[in-house]
Order: C-alpha cells, then sequence, then structure tokens
C-alpha cells in the first residue's frame, strides 16, 4: 500500500471530458476508496491512487475507451432520432384529429 494515495473525489463527476461530455456518464467510484471504474469499457477497478484526476484523464485519452463513447453516443443520438420520430408522429396524428373536430 502507497503511504499516500489519493482518494476518488465526488466532485471529479461535475467534470467534463475532452469532447465536452460530462464524465459521470461513465465515471463510476469503484469499492476501494482510491478506485474508479468506467461503466462503458467494463473496466476493473482502475487506481486513481497515485496520480488522482490525472489517471482518469488518461483512461477517457486511450483509443479503447473513445471508440467505446464514440459508439455509445452514436447509439443514443439514433435512440432520440426514434423518440423524436414517434413524437412528431404523435403530434402528427393529434393535430390530424383536431383538424377532424374542427371539420
Ligand atoms: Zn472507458
Amino acid at each position: 500500500m502507497p503511504l499516500y494515495s489519493t482518494k476518488f473525489h465526488s466532485c471529479w463527476l461535475e467534470k467534463l471530458d475532452s469532447d465536452g461530455n460530462p464524465v459521470k456518464r461513465w465515471l463510476k467510484q469503484g469499492t476501494n476508496p482510491s478506485t474508479f471504474i468506467c461503466s462503458i469499457c467494463k473496466t476493473d477497478e482502475l487506481s486513481c491512487g497515485n496520480k488522482g484526476w490525472q489517471s482518469i484523464e488518461q483512461h477517457m485519452n486511450n483509443k479503447k475507451h473513445r471508440d467505446n463513447l464514440k459508439l455509445i453516443q452514436q447509439k443514443r443520438v439514433r435512440a432520440e432520432h426514434e423518440q423524436l420520430k414517434k413524437k412528431n408522429k404523435l403530434v402528427d396524428e393529434q393535430s390530424k384529429n383536431e383538424n377532424d373536430q374542427m371539420f
């Protein structure tokens, strides 16, 4: 055990990654106070005990993580698209009904 280890700070969850996305989308504290988990890479507990926030930055900049993040974002955008489509359809049908009532 190192004498001094940086604990996971919950305020890190408020930070943004290099693309401006909130890190709390994927960053979770591990079971140990100085470990963290990336929920999109499904990592084991990674230590931030030596470098603190730097270890998280290191993780967010690695290629695998960025690829995973991209995939997730694409999925999310697609899901939002689908939702929007459904919503528009609903609005369409509603306004149709209103028109029906008017005539
Ligand atoms: Zn990751």
